[in-house]
């Protein structure tokens, strides 16, 4: 791409990038998506392993699919839409962790998330783990989860936050994946790959996008980077907006990363069947057993645990999984499993983790980081999102309210 000219830039191609594209797009406005990586979907990335399966690496779960926009997308790309429960909405298997065992913790994990609901009404907000009971037995396997959920430990999370988030709790999987169906989403637009935002110049009549490919003119520009891509990029802007660094550095992003491990002998399991490695510690992964009926294991690692194994290099993953395997069914079991894959997002220089949360006391940051600049600029991501955070709907949705209000502008200055 030499220098060019547009007249709105969408900075970063996953959902929320795409997602203002199109409605841009459609509502016949000229606009460039420019993308860092070299694809579209950002943290939405499917992968084909060598037996033909698609595995989504990032999003996998269309999370309140019911009104999920991605939902009727991929139907419409043709794509198979799974509706089978997800396995945390069933018991675990009773491998060390047996059904009345199971039944003490679901009660624990409901009274906790009762009490962060009370108290988001009546208090000023706190970490989540301000409403932990002392010494319950089952604080560390709430703790765990809620990293499964959030990225990070209860105590980094705002009660106020995490309480925001809606989910209506119907999740439905697409079988050639999720990110799959966001990236074919993307390709009518036109895109630069290979092609990451280096400064925003708002200082003139019109905007200045440097790139690593050359200078792009444009009146408009949706941002739609991740919280932690620009929390420490004072210089991304010129002139600074330090409001909205501020903001992103409220936000920061949780880590989750999913290990691939191919299953002998995988029938004597029940299909999306899942175990957690152990229950008494907050370091440990959960296993989905046999996804869409598979023969494999999708390990799930979050939180500074997933941040220390990914320190360790992608062997410390399948180590400790094998560790933790081995516990359960004991060292046998070891010679059925291989692994198949990982992507380690917090190591992944266009992303820096897997999804954000906010601060204690910071909740009001997504509001702050989605507010327009200028009525030039506009934020979109996950992050923007007050109660689809953290998802791929989440994106779309910010998107397309970024476009809308990019189109608005442009037909009141038309006026
Ligand atoms: C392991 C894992 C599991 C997940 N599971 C789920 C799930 O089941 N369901 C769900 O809904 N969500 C899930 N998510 C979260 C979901 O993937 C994200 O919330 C969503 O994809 C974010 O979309 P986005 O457009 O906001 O950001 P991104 O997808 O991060 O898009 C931002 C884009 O900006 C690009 N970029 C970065 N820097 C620059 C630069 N300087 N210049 C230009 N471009 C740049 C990036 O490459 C990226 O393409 C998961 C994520 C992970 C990592």
């Amino acid at each position: 791409m030499a220098n060019s000219d547009t007249e709105v830039v969408i900075v970063g191609g996953g959902a929320a990038g795409i997602a203002a594209g199109r409605r841009l797009a459609k509502a016949a406005i000229n606009c460039l998506v420019v993308e860092a990586r070299a694809r579209l979907g950002g943290r939405a990335w499917t992968i084909t392993d060598r037996s033909g399966f698609a595995l989504d690496l990032g999003c996998g779960w269309l999370h309140s699919a019911d009104r999920n926009p991605w939902a009727p997308i991929a139907e419409s790309q043709g794509r198979t839409v799974d509706k089978s429960p997800p396995p945390w909405q069933k018991p675990a298997l009773p491998i060390g962790f047996p059904l009345a065992e199971q039944g003490d913790f679901a009660q624990a994990q409901h009274a906790f998330y009762e009490r962060l609901q009370t108290s988001t009404q009546k208090q000023p907000d706190g970490p989540a783990s301000a409403l932990f009971e002392p010494d319950c037995r089952w604080n560390n396997l709430i703790t765990a989860v809620g990293t499964f959920i959030s990225g990070a430990e209860f105590d980094q999370i705002s009660a106020r936050d995490f309480e925001n988030y809606a989910d209506n709790g119907v999740n439905w999987r697409v079988v050639e994946g999720y990110g799959a169906t966001i990236a074919a989403y993307g390709e009518d637009l036109s895109v630069v790959l290979d092609c990451p935002v280096l400064q925003i110049d708002h200082s003139g009549r019109r905007l200045k996008i440097e790139t690593a490919q050359g200078v792009i003119t444009a009146d408009q520009a949706i941002v739609t980077l991740p919280s932690a891509a620009f929390a420490d990029k004072e210089f991304l802007f010129a002139p600074a907006l330090p409001k909205k660094t501020e903001a992103a550095r409220g936000l920061p992003l949780g880590l989750a990363d999913k290990l691939f491990l191919s299953l002998a002998d995988a029938d004597q399991f029940e299909v999306d069947s899942r175990l957690f490695g152990r229950t008494d510690r907050a370091a440990t992964a959960t296993y989905h057993l046999r996804p869409f009926g598979r023969p494999q294991i999708e390990a799930y690692f979050a939180g500074s645990f997933a941040a220390e194994l990914e320190a360790g290099g992608a062997d410390a993953f399948f180590d400790f999984a094998v560790s933790e395997l081995k516990g359960l069914f004991g060292s046998d079991f070891i010679r059925r499993v291989k692994p198949i894959h990982i992507h380690r997002w917090g190591a992944d220089p266009f992303s820096r983790g897997a999804y954000s949360y906010a601060l204690p006391g910071m909740a009001d940051c997504r509001a702050r980081l989605a507010a327009a600049v200028d009525d030039r600029l506009y934020f979109a991501g996950e992050a923007c999102s007050r109660n689809d955070f953290s998802t791929a709907h989440g994106g779309w949705l910010t998107g397309v309210a970024a476009a809308d209000q990019a189109i608005s502008a442009r037909q009141r200055k038309r006026v």
